[in-house]
C-alpha cells in the first residue's frame, strides 16, 4: 500500500489523502502514510539483492522455507552442502552467528564446537543475545546423527506390552501457524496377533460417517486398542478434530 501511495503522489503530484485496504473481515482499514519511504527501502533491498554478484546466503528453517515457492531449489542445496542450518535445534539466528564464525557444515560445527563452548555462544534473540545453553545437548546429539547418517536412540520408548498397536495416522500444524491448534486424524492401523488394514477416515456426505469405519476396531479389540486409544487422546490434550466433522 505504501508503494501505491508512492506512485499516486509521483503520478499526480499530491499526497494520498488517504490509504485504506478492505480486510477479509469486511472491514476498511486505514494504512499509515509514510511518504513512501517503507516501500522504498525495500525496493532498495531487492534492488541491491539483484546487483550482487553471487547469490545472498539466507539459512533454511522448516516453519520458514516448507510453503515457500523456493523449497525446492534451496532444501536440496542446503542438504547437499550440509549447511548448519539443517541442524535441527540450529533456528535462523545461531545459523547466522555461527556462519560469522566460519562455521557453515554440520562438519565445521562439530569440529568446531564442543559442548562447553557452544552452551557459551551466544546468538542474537531480538534485539539482544541469548546463550545456547541447555539447548547444546539436543542440538549436538542432532548435528552427530545428520554427519552420521545413523539413527540415534535417545531413550528406549517404555510402550506397554500388548498383543496389539494401533498406530495413528496424525496430522497438524504448528500451533503459531494455526490458531485452532487442530490435530486431525487421517486414520489408523492395527498391528500385533490381529493386524488389520490401514482404515482412512473418510469425509462422508456427513461428516460424522467420516470416522464411522474407526468405531468397530475399539469393541472388536478391547483391551490393548482402547488403552492406546486413551494414551493418545491424553497425549493430543486438545481436540482430535476429523475431516468433516464440525
Ligand atoms: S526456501 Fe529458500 S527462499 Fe524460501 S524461505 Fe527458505 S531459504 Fe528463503
Amino acid at each position: 500500500m505504501g508503494l501505491y501511495g508512492w506512485l499516486y503522489e509521483q503520478s499526480f503530484k499530491e499526497t494520498p489523502v488517504a490509504l485504506q485496504v478492505h480486510s477479509g473481515t469486511g472491514e476498511i482499514v486505514a494504512v499509515p502514510y509514510d511518504g513512501g519511504s517503507g516501500a522504498l527501502s525495500v525496493l532498495e533491498e531487492i534492488l541491491s539483492y539483484r546487483q550482487l554478484a553471487s547469490e545472498p546466503y539466507s539459512p533454511v528453517g522448516w516453519s520458514k522455507c516448507s510453503g515457500c515457492g523456493f523449497f525446492e531449489y534451496c532444501w536440496p542445496r542446503a542438504d547437499k552442502s550440509q549447511d548448519v542450518a539443517m541442524v535441527s535445534g540450529v533456528d535462523q539466528g545461531l545459523a547466522l552467528a555461527l556462519r560469522e564464525q566460519g562455521v557453515v557444515t554440520v562438519d565445521d560445527f562439530l569440529s568446531q564446537y564442543d559442548e562447553s563452548q557452544l552452551s557459551e555462544f551466544r546468538r542474537p534473540w531480538g534485539k539482544q543475545s541469548r546463550r545456547v545453553g541447555k539447548q547444546v545437548v539436543s542440538i549436538l546429539r542432532m548435528a552427530r546423527a545428520l554427519a552420521s547418517g545413523e539413527e540415534t536412540i535417545m531413550e528406549s520408548p517404555n510402550i506397554p506390552d500388548n498383543y496389539n498397536y494401533v498406530m495413528f495416522d496424525l496430522e497438524g500444524l504448528p500451533p503459531h501457524l494455526d490458531e485452532t491448534e487442530k490435530i486431525y486424524l487421517w486414520g489408523m492401523q492395527v498391528f500385533g496377533k490381529k493386524p488389520s488394514e490401514y482404515i482412512a477416515s473418510q469425509a462422508g456426505r456427513r461428516g460424522f460417517e467420516s470416522h464411522r469405519p474407526l468405531f468397530p476396531l475399539q469393541s472388536q479389540q478391547r483391551g490393548p486398542h482402547l488403552s492406546n486409544l486413551g494414551l493418545i487422546a491424553i497425549f493430543l490434550g486438545k481436540d482430535a478434530g476429523i475431516p468433516g466433522c464440525p
